[in-house]
């Protein structure tokens, strides 16, 4: 347990039973055999890459994934020696520190390889194919691009093929048809890999969506994003709830200032709320360098179990909250999550901001410290400022 201190009133609790909770209740609706990859990245949609992979991996994830090398490495260098695979595109010449971590990268251009200055690679360079059946942003898209990448492999003992995967572009939505020709076009590259290939390689395809909604149809592994910290990754899916989830961050404060102001008193930057009778007014040590944006003016946050809005533009450290009543200072703020009866959900932010939820965590910066809880216990802090 490593105790980082810190000294501010705002943290992010990030509950690691919830992340449990997830993975088993995905691990009970998925075929025995299909693998979990849990992806990380992005500091683990901003919940903390280590303790989210450690935690995830106690709980019955197999493998690790993220989009950059240097999360792998982040990774490797606390000491995970679970199975670690960068998603994204990673230069050429960091192939070789790939291989020194023992980090699995995606490949899905001859050139790439041809381009590996292989006499430097100290272990063998575990290769995962891209292919890309319809999401259009990276990976081979042909049997002649396949063709051609299996040539390059074959020239060097120190390329190992592990594995290929693919990514769908519209899992998370009620209408199937476009995944379906996903699935389609995977299938017909995979009966062409099959004819040239002898080996045996795993298969890797479905996001969150995909392994909840359609767990039979999934290959040898999924990668378990946004749903393992909680959250549903559309309105449809939400709907439908193959599976039952636990949000495991929230976010909280103090009120560090309260105060009766007269009617007609203007509040914040630009004076852009004025009061209209005599309001108890809050201040909150919160603002947009925390990722708490500008545009959550108006938003309705917890102090008493009751919803009470952000009044004024929101600055760099600290917003103001008209309160239903007097408070005394260093009564609790909950920005994200419960209090009472009452919850401010991941995805009301999101609706708020006219974006999707995968945003919001990811955006809550590096000053918040992240408390990590199990069981009801703080296990850890962590304070990356
Ligand atoms: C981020 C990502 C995932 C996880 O997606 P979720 O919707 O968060 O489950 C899976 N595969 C790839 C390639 C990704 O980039």
């Amino acid at each position: 347990m490593s105790q980082e201190p810190y000294y501010r009133d705002t943290w992010a609790e990030i509950n690691l039973s919830n992340i449990d909770f997830n993975i088993k209740q995905l691990r009970n609706r998925l075929k025995e055999e299909t693998g979990i990859y849990a992806v990380v990245k992005a500091n683990g949609y901003g919940h903390g890459d280590i303790q989210i992979a450690e935690q995830a991996l106690e709980s019955g994830a197999d493998r690790l994934a993220v989009s950059l090398l240097d999360e792998a490495i982040k990774l490797r260098r606390s000491g995970i020696n679970a199975p670690i695979l960068v998603m994204g595109w990673i230069r050429p010449q960091d192939a070789i520190a790939a291989s020194e971590y023992d980090v699995a990268v995606t490949v899905f251009q001859k050139e790439w390889l041809e381009q590996i200055e292989t006499e430097k690679l100290k272990n063998p360079l575990k290769i995962h194919m891209k292919w890309d059946t319809g999401m259009g942003r990276i990976g081979i898209r042909t049997t002649d691009e396949m063709d051609e990448i299996l040539q390059e492999i074959n020239k060097h003992p120190d390329f190992k093929l592990d594995a290929i995967f693919t990514h769908f572009a519209t899992a998370d939505e009620e209408e199937t048809a476009y995944f379906l020709k996903q699935e389609r076009r995977l299938d017909e590259l995979l009966n062409h890999l099959q004819k040239v290939w002898p080996e045996d390689v795993d298969i890797h395809s479905g996001n969150s969506a995909a392994s909840m909604r359609f767990p039979e149809r999934m290959k040898q592994f999924i990668r378990f994003g946004i749903s393992m910290y909680g959250m549903y990754p559309s309105g449809d899916v939400k709907r439908e709830k193959p599976i039952e989830l636990k949000p495991a961050f929230s976010l909280h404060s103090h009120l560090i200032h309260v105060k009766k102001v007269p009617a007609g008193e203007s509040l914040s930057y630009g004076a852009t709320y004025t009061t209209s009778e005599e309001e108890w007014i809050g201040t909150v040590p919160v603002g947009y360098a925390d990722g708490w944006i500008r545009k959550l003016q108006g938003f309705e946050i917890l102090v008493d179990g009751k919803k009470q809005p952000i009044v004024g533009r929101i600055c760099m450290d600290q917003f103001m909250i008209r309160l239903d009543q007097e408070y005394s200072i260093g009564s609790t703020v909950t920005l994200i999550g419960k209090q009472k009866e009452e919850e401010v959900h991941m995805d009301d932010v999101a609706e708020y901001l006219e974006t999707i939820n995968y945003e919001i965590p990811c955006t809550i910066s590096y000053r918040v410290p992240r408390m990590y809880v199990k069981n009801g216990h703080i296990v850890e802090v962590e304070n990356a400022v």
